[in-house]
């Protein structure tokens, strides 16, 4: 087990990043075999922190790809591209990261089509290779690669869940937002605030994600809160900064703003 105490990741030109529970030993160790891993969490909770820290722990290259609807597995294999007269082929970043052997991270992975995702599998199981098949050729990947993707899985959207086939092949990490007192810690250091306005933004942060019957499609997410702390170390009053980053970040309907404020002035 981490010793929680000492588990921030000192690694020279690594992001700052502050383990919660064993992530890092579950990544160390898949990364050694390069199996790929699924990160579960909300939007906003450090996912991404936490892969752009392991890469540079392991000293990886990481390509990083945000999912979405239109995009088409040429998007990540390559396509053939006109160049001053010649058709030249162009690389897809997850064809980059399997000749390079980079950590390659696909980000909100349901948000694509499955149609899409599935040029994954064969990286994602013993076969570790990639068929282009626009090239006629079959990629093995380079020692180093690993597939990373994450989804949230608050969408409760039967469309947007993760295929069966997909997730089976991944190891899951499940991350949610830090416990209180460590996102005090990530929100003080990101955000260059002191620990009592640190300590108000996470009382804010729970107040709102513990609302019962919550209307809201997202919760104040750690990010959403050291946005805030950056508006004070800006100069702001916390009220408003809290207003700005948060209670408006979060919705646009006016009653739910106003019931979101009243909330707000409680915690305050
Ligand atoms: P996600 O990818 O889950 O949407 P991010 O990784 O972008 O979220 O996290 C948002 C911000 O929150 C990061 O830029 C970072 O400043 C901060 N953060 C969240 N959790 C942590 C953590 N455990 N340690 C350090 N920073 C964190």
């Amino acid at each position: 087990m981490t010793n929680r105490a000492s588990a921030v990741l000192d690694v020279p030109r690594a992001p700052f990043y502050r383990a919660v529970g064993d992530e890092v030993e579950v990544f160390r160790a898949a990364a050694v075999g390069g199996l790929p891993l699924l990160l579960k969490g909300p939007t906003g909770c450090g996912k991404t922190r936490f892969v752009e820290t392991m890469a540079a722990e392991l000293g990886r290259e990481l390509i990083t790809v945000a999912g979405h609807e239109d995009m088409t597995s040429a998007d990540l294999v390559g396509r053939f591209l006109l160049k001053g007269g010649e058709t030249v082929w162009v690389d897809g970043p997850l064809t980059r990261a399997v000749r390079a052997g980079a950590i390659f991270y696909l980000d909100e992975v349901v948000e694509a089509r499955q149609d899409t995702t599935v040029v994954i599998h064969p990286l994602a199981d013993h076969r570790r290779e990639l068929p282009v098949d626009r090239l006629g050729v079959t990629l093995p990947a380079a020692p180093g690669f690993q597939l990373v993707i994450s989804y949230n899985p608050g969408y409760q959207s039967v469309l947007k869940n993760l295929k069966e086939s997909t997730r089976q092949r991944f190891v899951a990490i499940e991350l949610g937002f830090p416990p209180p007192e460590i996102e005090r810690e990530v929100i003080a250091h990101e955000a260059g605030v002191d620990a009592e306005t640190a300590r108000a933004l996470v009382a804010v942060g729970s107040a709102i994600r513990n609302l019962d019957n919550s209307p809201l499609r997202e919760v104040s997410s750690t990010r959403m809160l050291i946005l805030a702390g950056g508006l004070v170390a800006g100069g702001l009053a916390l009220r408003t900064a809290v207003q700005s980053a948060v209670v408006q970040a979060l919705s646009d309907d006016a009653d739910i703003v106003a019931a979101l404020g009243e909330l707000v002035d409680a915690v305050l």
